[in-house]
């Protein structure tokens, strides 16, 4: 489906010259921003760009990505989230979103019906733009894929000023450079994505201690709930103790939910703008994770409670990167297949002699991969190490994570990364070049761009 452009309003978008960075911190590309008030405003805007030179466009969402995914130094970014507009099929158990809406407003919609966002991340502060773009995935990716596998059709607007309507089943190979395609395929305008049935927001959880790595790989494929996920402490005396999780959604009457049963979760405190990195420190994160550690059960079977609580832990404080200080944060987000889980030991080992802290990490299990050809998720095992941009000796030591990781047929999350070079990123994308070949048919004319595109030579160098 094709539409044409509403001339004129794209000039009524207000463009603004600032400066912009990834959820991590550190440098701030110079851009313009156009904020889109509507949908047709963001069509004749790209129209109007036809022809005419510029240092190319890129869309943005919740910039919740760490990286420099969602920006272009000195080009265009178009912010998405006023496109708020969503449609509840309660029936048929289908919700039609526009880009900007996020997954919690997705979830304050839908659950309260009788419904589930099938693949959530761990914060509700993503739009489902941003979602489609990274594929992203959940807790439960081993049972339900990423969130790509559930939209049954996506609205793209090309650089020609169309706005496409992709099926995920008619038009595969264009539908499938989008999932995952950090958002250099084109504008997501809006996406259809089917939900999962469920009765309210509660969830029923087991937690497990367990004393290091082989523990907590043990009990994420021990049977249980389909949401699984374990925090390491790597700074405690004993690297790689843990807390387990496996929940469930539980099939409570109405009457039966609770208070507790909240779909979204509310942040309690904002970290203030200037807060000295100093604070956080080595010590007070490994006081902090000796008190976490021995404050979980041992072990505890079918505790109930809310979606909210549950998958959006750090929502609770707004603006927390802002604890790592002015120059932010890296998190390296791994995943290697099964059986070379001795790469997930060679990291934590690594990581332990060197002298960066990681002030949390998290490892999860992951099912099989999809169709996308830049998709994350393999089969294995997924690992997120949270560290200070500033630690000595970072970018050396994530370096020699890239080899341990490429040389298994691992690979390292887009969205989070800011570093990755061209010859490792093609290491660990071998569909890259199909992925390419369907993108430059997408935008002959080389208008979507990135920083993270440019870096890692994802998208060829040229000046429209
Ligand atoms: C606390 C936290 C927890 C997280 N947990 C998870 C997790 O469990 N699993 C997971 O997979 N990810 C996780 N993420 C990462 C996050 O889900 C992704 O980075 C996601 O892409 C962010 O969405 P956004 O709306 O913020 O997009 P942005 O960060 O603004 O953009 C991300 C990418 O999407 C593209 N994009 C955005 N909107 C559009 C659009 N309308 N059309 C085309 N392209 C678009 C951008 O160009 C960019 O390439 C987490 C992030 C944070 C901060």
């Amino acid at each position: 489906m094709t539409a044409p452009a509403r001339r004129g309003v794209g000039d009524e978008i207000p463009r603004l010259r600032t400066r912009v960075h990834g959820w991590g911190g550190g440098d701030r590309a110079p851009v313009t921003l156009a904020r889109a008030p509507a949908a047709d405003h963001l069509q004749a805007l790209v129209a109007d760009l036809q022809g005419k030179p510029s240092a190319g466009a890129v869309a943005r969402g919740m910039g919740r990505s760490y990286g420099d995914a969602a920006q272009l130094t000195g080009g265009l970014v178009l912010d998405t989230t006023q496109l708020k507009r969503l449609e509840l099929d309660p029936v048929g158990g289908t919700v039609t979103a526009q880009a900007g809406v996020t997954i919690g407003e997705l979830l304050t919609v839908v659950v309260p019906a009788g419904w589930m966002v099938p693949v959530v991340p761990g914060t509700q502060h993503v739009s489902v733009g941003g979602a489609i773009a990274a594929d992203i995935h959940g807790k439960n990716h081993g049972s339900a894929g990423t969130f790509g596998t559930h939209v049954e059709a996506l609205g793209l607007l090309t650089s020609a000023g169309e706005l496409l309507e992709l099926d995920s089943a008619r038009d595969r190979e264009r539908f499938f450079a989008t999932v995952g395609g950090m958002g250099l395929t084109g504008v997501i305008v809006w996406a259809r994505i089917r939900l999962h049935n469920v009765r309210g927001a509660l969830l029923s959880v087991d937690t497990d201690r367990v004393a290091d790595l082989d523990g907590a790989l043990a009990a994420l494929e021990a049977p249980g709930g389909e949401y699984r996920v374990a925090w390491l402490d790597l700074l405690g005396g004993r690297p790689g103790r843990g807390v387990v999780t496996r929940a469930r959604h539980v099939d409570l009457p109405a009457g039966a939910q609770t208070a507790r049963g909240r779909a979204t979760v509310g942040a309690r405190a904002r970290v203030p703008p200037r807060w000295p990195a100093g604070l956080l420190r080595p010590a007070t994160v490994r006081a902090h994770n000796e008190l976490r550690f021995r404050l979980a059960p041992r072990r505890e079977r079918g505790r109930l409670e809310g979606i909210g609580r549950h998958m959006f832990p750090l929502d609770v404080l707004d603006a927390w990167p802002r604890l790592y200080g002015r120059r932010g944060l890296v998190q390296y987000q791994l995943a290697v297949p099964t059986g070379e889980e001795h790469v997930l030991r060679s990291v934590l080992g690594e990581l332990r002699r060197s002298r960066v802290p990681c002030y949390l990490a998290v490892l999860k299990d992951f099912g099989a991969t999809n169709d996308a050809p830049l998709s994350f998720p393999l089969r294995g095992w997924t690992l997120a190490l949270d560290m200070p941009r500033h630690a000595t000796g970072l970018g050396g030591l994530l370096d020699r994570f890239d080899e341990l990781v490429a040389a298994v047929g691992g690979r390292v999350y887009l969205a989070k990364d800011s570093r990755l070079r061209p010859a490792t990123l093609a290491a660990m994308y071998p569909r890259l070049g199909e992925w390419r070949r369907v993108r430059d048919e997408l935008d002959s004319d080389g208008l979507w761009r990135s920083d993270l595109g440019v870096r890692t030579g994802l998208i060829p160098w040229r000046s429209r």
